[in-house]
């Protein structure tokens, strides 16, 4: 009978490693600290080694299944991510009725968290009597831009990127219009609808928990803590992230390699678990790692256009091997201090070793979140979602970052990668973004303490849930 009262959470995270992360740390939070036990539901198509090993490393009382696969094949072979996502799940919402009616006769289910494409999940949830609930794995800019969207969908006559002023939203840096979300970028796109669809969805929500903190965004931190009447109340429950307990079993060798360099001195380079580059784009990132007479640990993937990638977001492993496709010579001439690894690194391990000194990054918000856990400040390099927002936020806002900028024609080349990464390194614009970065580390490591910040928001959100039934 105890074990009937004890209040349980589903979650359905939407397909992508970097979603499933935070929903992960934020479970084990509530089994540790306030008692819950938590159900994981997932989608057939999201189904990869990372997140098999993710979901296999939870303590018993998180619990996980799939739901059945539903077909896909008939959705357009160039359909964006976040159309695939929010037609999987659309498509799920039978078997997720099912699921959910069981866990809610079996157990004392007093919420329900999905995160940025799983709305569609909110009327079945409502007809349970369950309250729905966002976890937004990004930041509040982001998050602000979503609920802002249906009256900016409304009220905007051209495509973003011709924007002729940046995009204001309240105490948010400003974004210039070929900043904006991805997914938006193409309005007669089906990705743009979903999204505008999501953003009008969010108003259902009974809350909204935010992986970012206050520090990070102290202005939108302000705007968007105030109550308002028709906005679900939102919660800055971050820094979510694996780095909170971290441990380094795989990915040795990269270790070991870090181990005989000098402290700070490593730049570390990776685009998250489905970034990937044009053939030539990694030609010109290899040869200007050269040029920048730095040190580097690059995680190496195959190109985009050699057609191993268009999967890459949902299985994270390269087919091919990724290092011919590397200019030729350029393994032999880096030796001395390069180290290529294919595929993937045990990323907070890296970014916690001392001799790890920059990060070049596509500005994912888990890898962010990292970077700023270890205090390191970084390269901007985003490529697709809301990375190039984070991009802004980070070049602009926090300072934390340099980014890098594309000649006509979208290349960056080699010369602009030699030169930022040579001052993010060495040059005193890398000097100021370490002591921003190491200021916004100690913000995040009290937020997170007893009676901190985050810590007091989630025991909100966990007592109010206690309380539902
Ligand atoms: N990651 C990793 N090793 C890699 C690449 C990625 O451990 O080689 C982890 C990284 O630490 C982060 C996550 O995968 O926690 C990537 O999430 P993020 O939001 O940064 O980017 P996404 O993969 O969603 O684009």
């Amino acid at each position: 009978a105890t074990c009937l009262r004890r209040p349980h959470v589903a979650m359905l995270p939407t397909p992508g490693i970097g979603h499933l992360m935070p929903l992960a740390e934020l479970a084990k939070l509530l089994v540790d600290c306030h008692g819950f036990s938590i159900t994981i539901i997932t989608l057939a198509v999201s189904a990869s080694k990372a997140q098999a090993a993710l979901l296999s490393s939870l303590p018993p009382d998180i619990s996980s299944f799939a739901l059945a696969p539903v077909p896909l094949h008939d959705l357009p072979p160039d359909a964006h991510i976040e159309t695939t996502m929010s037609i999987a799940i659309v498509r799920s919402l039978p078997d997720l009725r099912d699921a959910l009616s069981r866990l809610r006769s079996s157990t004392n289910l007093v919420a329900f968290v999905t995160d940025l494409f799983g709305t569609d999940a909110f009327p079945v949830v409502r007809e349970l009597g369950v309250p729905p609930h966002i976890l937004f794995p990004s930041n509040l800019l982001t998050l602000s831009l979503f609920l802002h969207l249906p009256e900016l969908d409304a009220t905007t006559n051209c495509e973003y990127r011709d924007l002729p002023e940046p995009l204001r939203l309240p105490g948010c840096v400003p974004i210039p219009g070929p900043d904006v979300l991805h997914p938006l970028q193409d309005r007669s796109n089906d990705a743009n609808r979903w999204t505008v669809h999501h953003g009008h969805r969010y108003r259902e929500a009974e809350g909204i928990l935010v992986n970012s903190f206050e520090a990070m965004e102290p202005e939108a931190a302000k705007m968007l803590r105030q109550h308002e009447p028709g906005r679900p109340p939102v919660y800055l429950v971050g820094p979510l992230t694996q780095s909170r307990t971290a441990k380094a079993d795989e990915g040795l060798e990269c270790l070991r390699w870090l181990d005989q360099q000098p402290p700070g001195s490593v730049l570390f380079v990776s685009f998250g678990s489905g970034g990937t580059l044009s053939t030539a784009q990694l030609a010109e990132l290899a040869l200007g790692l050269e040029l920048s007479g730095q040190r580097f640990l690059w995680v190496v993937r195959s190109p985009s256009d050699c057609g191993d990638s268009s999967e890459a977001y949902f299985t994270v492993q390269s087919k091919k091997d990724p290092f011919r496709f590397l200019p030729t010579g350029f393994v032999d001439r880096t030796r001395e201090v390069g180290l290529l690894v294919p595929s993937w690194a045990p990323q907070v391990a890296v970014l916690n070793h001392a001799a790890t000194g920059g990060f070049l990054s596509h500005c994912g918000w888990n890898s962010t979140l990292e970077s700023v856990q270890a205090g390191v400040a970084m390269v901007a390099w985003p490529l697709f979602a809301e990375q190039r927002q984070n991009a802004v936020l980070l070049a602009e806002g926090a300072r934390i970052a340099l980014r890098v900028r594309a000649a006509e024609g979208g290349l960056v080349p080699r010369e602009e990668v030699g030169l930022v990464v040579r001052e993010l390194m060495e040059g005193d614009k890398g000097k100021v973004a370490r002591r921003l970065v190491a200021e916004l580390r100690e913000a995040a490591a009290r937020g997170l303490e007893e009676g901190g910040l985050a810590d007091k928001a989630l025991d909100e959100v966990a007592n109010k849930w206690k309380t539902t039934n």
